[in-house]
């Protein structure tokens, strides 16, 4: 039997990192570059957190500009990656009894294609969406996760795309190079220490670490899809942090492997 498929964490950021070249996204070339070959992914975004759990279902999911405010080529920046509804059903079954609501017509939010197009820029392997559902504890979606971990034997890359420090408030959008806050610093390693000690299922309670978790995760959306790869681990799974970084001193980069 072929080895499991890694599962991974990946800080999106600015969405304008899709048409750019920097340190984070010659990280996420390298990164792709050395995975092996996925049959398909599934996806968890922060941008997709829905008061339900919603997979996508088509075979040919459209590339959704879901942001205001940025340059009009942003815009024009597609990801023609095919869909796989045999895919979507089998997230449907894995999760069963929680009923996942199957949408042929939702497509990929920024926070999967703008990570994707350098991850696998061919946009050849099947996506599969599945939505973070925000009526839910943060114990439901390790949960998740847990559930999902027969997909790393089937192909199947499972990544989760958001920020474990993600302040917009705080976020010094004209100084990407900004000093990060210390409170940033700070619950970004306390997070990391966890999740390297293999601890990444006490980050479920990640609001216990107290003033720095609410200053760095104000809201949860970002924080979330964390949790879906840390059910994913196994005893005996390499973690690695393949990109890390504080952009404009509040938005953290870190991305994590695991396997
Ligand atoms: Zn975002």
């Amino acid at each position: 039997m072929s080895n499991p498929m890694p599962a991974i964490f990946m800080a999106h950021g600015n969405p304008m990192h899709a048409l750019r070249t920097n340190r984070f996204t010659e990280s996420w070339r390298r990164l792709g570059s050395g995975l092996p070959k996925p049959e398909a992914i599934l996806a968890v975004s922060a941008h997709w957190y829905i008061q339900e759990s919603s997979v996508t279902g088509s075979d040919a999911p459209e590339t959704l500009h879901d942001f205001h405010g940025f340059p009009p080529e942003l815009s024009r920046v597609g990801y023609p990656a095919p869909g796989s509804p045999a895919l979507a059903e089998r997230v449907r079954e894995l999760l069963r009894p929680a009923e996942v609501v199957r949408n042929d017509h939702r497509g990929l939010d920024h926070g999967v294609w703008a990570v994707l197009c350098h991850l696998f820029p061919d946009a050849d392997i099947p996506v599969v969406q599945l939505s973070i559902d925000s009526t839910k504890a943060p114990a439901h979606h390790f949960d998740t996760g847990r559930r999902l971990a027969p997909l790393r034997d089937e192909g199947v890359l499972v990544l989760a795309s958001g920020n474990i420090v993600h302040n917009l408030r705080a976020y010094r959008w004209q100084s990407p190079s900004a000093e990060p806050y210390d409170w940033a610093l700070r619950f970004e390693a306390a997070s990391r220490r966890l999740i390297a000690d293999g601890q990444g299922r006490r980050l479920v309670d990640y609001l216990d670490l107290g003033e720095d978790a609410r200053l760095s995760s104000p809201t949860p959306d970002h924080f979330l899809p964390l949790l879906y790869i840390l059910g994913l681990q196994r005893e005996g799974d390499a973690v690695s942090f393949p990109v890390e970084g504080i952009e404009g001193g509040s938005l953290s980069m870190l991305s994590v492997r695991i396997g």
